[in-house]
Parts: C-alpha cells; sequence; structure tokens
C-alpha cells in the first residue's frame, strides 16, 4: 500500500450581503465570500489537497474561474468531480483534516453537519473527515472579519 498526503489552502474577502457558505452549509450571518462560485473556502481547499495528493494539479486547473458554468456554482460539485478522479486513478480516501480560520461567526456547532455533506460529496463516512476551527486573534484581514480561510490537509491510499 502506498500513502500519499495533500495540503490545500485557500482565503475569500467576505463582504456584506454574500451567502457564507462553509462545507457546503449556510450559515446565519451578514457576510459571505466573494468568488466565482459559492466561495466555499473549506471545500475548495479540500479539493485542492486532495488533488495534490493524488498529482493531478490544483482546483484552477479542473475549474477555472473564466469558465461561466461555475458561476455561483455549490462547491461540493467540484468534490463530487474529484472524487470521480481519484476513483479513476485508485485512491482511497484516509482522512482529511482541516482548519478553518473565521474571526465570527462560531463555526463548531455547524460541524456535524458540514462533515455530513462533505463527506456525502465524496462518498465517505463523516468520520474521516476532522474539522477545527480559529480565529486569527483581532490580526491582519482574517482578524478584521475581512477574510475567510481554510487548510486542509488529506490523506490518501492506493494499494
Ligand atoms: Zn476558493
Amino acid at each position: 500500500m502506498s500513502v500519499r498526503v495533500g495540503i490545500g489552502y485557500d482565503l475569500h474577502r467576505l463582504e456584506t450581503g454574500r451567502k457564507l457558505i462553509v462545507g457546503g452549509i449556510e450559515l446565519p450571518f451578514d457576510k459571505g465570500p466573494v468568488g466565482h462560485s459559492d466561495g466555499d473556502v473549506l471545500a475548495h481547499a479540500l479539493c485542492d489537497a486532495l488533488f495534490g495528493a493524488a498529482g493531478l494539479g490544483d482546483i484552477g486547473t479542473h475549474f477555472p474561474d473564466t469558465e461561466p458554468k461555475w458561476k455561483g456554482a455549490n462547491s461540493l460539485v467540484f468534490l463530487e468531480h474529484a472524487k470521480k478522479l481519484l476513483d479513476e486513478k485508485r485512491f482511497t480516501i484516509e482522512h482529511v483534516d482541516a482548519v478553518v480560520i473565521l474571526e465570527r461567526p462560531k463555526l463548531g456547532p455547524h460541524f456535524p453537519k458540514m462533515r455530513k455533506a462533505l463527506g456525502k460529496a465524496l462518498s465517505v463516512a463523516a468520520e474521516k473527515i476532522h474539522l477545527k476551527a480559529k480565529t486569527n486573534e483581532g490580526v491582519d484581514a482574517v482578524g478584521r472579519g475581512e477574510a475567510i480561510a481554510c487548510h486542509v490537509a488529506a490523506t490518501l491510499s492506493s494499494y
């Protein structure tokens, strides 16, 4: 068996009047990410971690933001597509570990729903998806509530 680890990172600016979607779940808040798709940092960073581990490039290669069909797209679709590519290359998702960095609102209470949504998109048990939340201690753009960021490590195996 071989094991491969990939990392992913994403950041989106937050603006008033946009929907805040994280891990496929819409959270009640007055600001949301600016982006070509729904701006889901967790889904995007996870996608990049999976592509990285599998040696499949990055999210921009597969879903260019110049493509009209991805405008406003539900980012879970990106994960479903990534999973298909992993299957083709015979990779199994062993574990996902993520840190979402956001000043407000609190993410923890929404983690069970996010894990379920991400697990469904990737056809893996929610137990394989571990989520953590951090604030940026009031420092920098994320700390001022102007942005949301996410880091993800994904572990794949192949036989
Ligand atoms: Zn993104």
